[in-house]
């Protein structure tokens, strides 16, 4: 899938390390508690990872689960060649139920009006639907509330019986995983076992119940059922500070992105830098100009305080970071046109991690990655020939 020449002209670019993914899901794999089985969750291009690299490399490393958010997605995962165990949950109506149905995705269902929409797609695609109910367990935002629930099983066993749905899960999702000790982590524990409680009782017999995404997956092994579902773990990102670091769990980074200086400058003191000046240079210094902005999803809340790795030496940004380009004051140091500057990595090199980017720019890691444009290629290091 390396569609991008790794030979020169590179501007900027983000070199994805397949090994270290290989190896993050062998170590959440080993994580998992009585026999559980991982999904590795592929969403949004692969966390900006790549879909299909990143879903084909956990699934060589034994996720025997993929799951999306978006049917198209999930489609894409399907039209490559992917034959496995595979969840999709963000529908909308006028979604593409019945090619889900086709393919054999599961799909989640939050309400009636969905379960509907699967036993109608399965009635067209002449297929049983599979289908997983969610169960809103407190987070509030998708999954189908507790006074609704009993209703919502006793339909989808209706559709069992009928022969349109088979029920292969039952699931649900944490609000505050990422914060050890949180009061609704418990609340929303004893809800999840309630709510497949109620759906045994429907006669539901559901093949995995999961509710553990990567902070729940290191923290909460009592979480884990028959399936762990960790995103931001599978790319080397730990969810939170206060769960711990990469390091903590055995987890590296998989993104490293990475520039050539597009100039470098000899500059007096006094020098304003970028829009709206809000960096003056304080002497006479050298300027080294990035060519990566807000547009490749280098957060202009980022602007003078972003770190990046140049000549060495961690450096911050100068000034804001606009749509293509940031710069930054080298200090009198030497660089020329060409150097390579680290924006983030492992972080064993020397170079800043995306968690340090998440601190500057008051965000997550999680955004730091995902947001990594478009005209970012992604350069494969570890694929293997399929
Ligand atoms: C994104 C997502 C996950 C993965 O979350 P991480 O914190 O990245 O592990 C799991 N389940 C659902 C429903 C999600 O939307």
């Amino acid at each position: 899938m390396n569609d991008h020449s790794p030979a020169g002209g590179r501007r900027l670019w983000a070199d994805i390390d397949l090994d270290a993914l290989r190896a993050n899901v062998r170590t959440l794999r080993e994580r998992a508690v009585g026999g559980a089985q991982l999904m590795a969750v592929v969403k949004a291009d692969g966390y900006g990872h790549g879909l299909l690299p990143s879903a084909a490399a956990a699934r060589e490393a034994g996720a025997a689960w993929l799951g999306t958010a978006t049917p198209q997605e999930a489609l894409a995962l399907r039209a490559a060649g992917d034959t496995g165990p595979l969840l999709c949950w963000l529908w909308t109506p006028g979604d593409p139920w019945r090619q889900a149905v086709e393919a054999g995705i599961d799909v989640s269902v939050s309400g009636r009006w969905a379960l509907a929409e699967a036993a109608d797609a399965a009635r067209s695609a002449g297929r049983v639907a599979r289908v997983q109910l969610k169960a809103d367990t407190g987070l509030g935002r998708n999954g189908c509330q507790p006074a609704d629930w009993p209703d919502l099983v006793a339909a989808a066993r209706a559709a069992e019986v009928a022969g349109t749905v088979r029920v292969t899960g039952v699931w649900s999702h944490f609000a505050c995983a990422d914060e050890p000790g949180h009061p609704s982590i418990a609340l929303q524990q004893a809800a999840f076992a309630d709510a497949l409680g109620a759906a045994a009782r429907a006669g539901l017999d559901p093949e995995v119940r999961h509710l553990a995404n990567s902070p729940a997956t290191l923290t909460l092994p009592d979480a884990h059922y028959d399936l762990i579902r960790p995103g931001v773990a599978v790319y080397g990102l730990s969810p939170s500070a206060e769960v711990g670091t990469p390091q903590d769990f055995g987890l590296r980074p998989v993104m490293t992105l990475r520039a050539r200086l597009a100039s470098v400058k000899r500059v007096p003191g006094g020098h304003g830098v970028g829009y709206g000046h809000s960096y003056t240079t304080s002497g006479a210094t050298t300027l080294a100009l990035v060519p990566a902005g807000y547009a490749d999803g280098v957060p202009r809340h980022a602007s003078n305080t972003g770190p990046v790795l140049v000549a060495g030496k961690w450096r911050t940004v100068a000034g804001r970071v606009a749509m293509d380009q940031f710069v930054v004051d080298l200090g009198g140091d030497a660089a020329a046109a060409g150097d390579e500057a680290v924006l983030f990595g492992p972080g064993d090199a020397g170079e800043p991690t995306a968690e340090d980017w998440a601190r500057a720019a008051g965000t997550i890691g999680y955004e730091i990655v995902t947001r990594v444009g478009h005209r970012v290629p992604r350069v494969y290091r570890g694929e293997r020939a399929s």
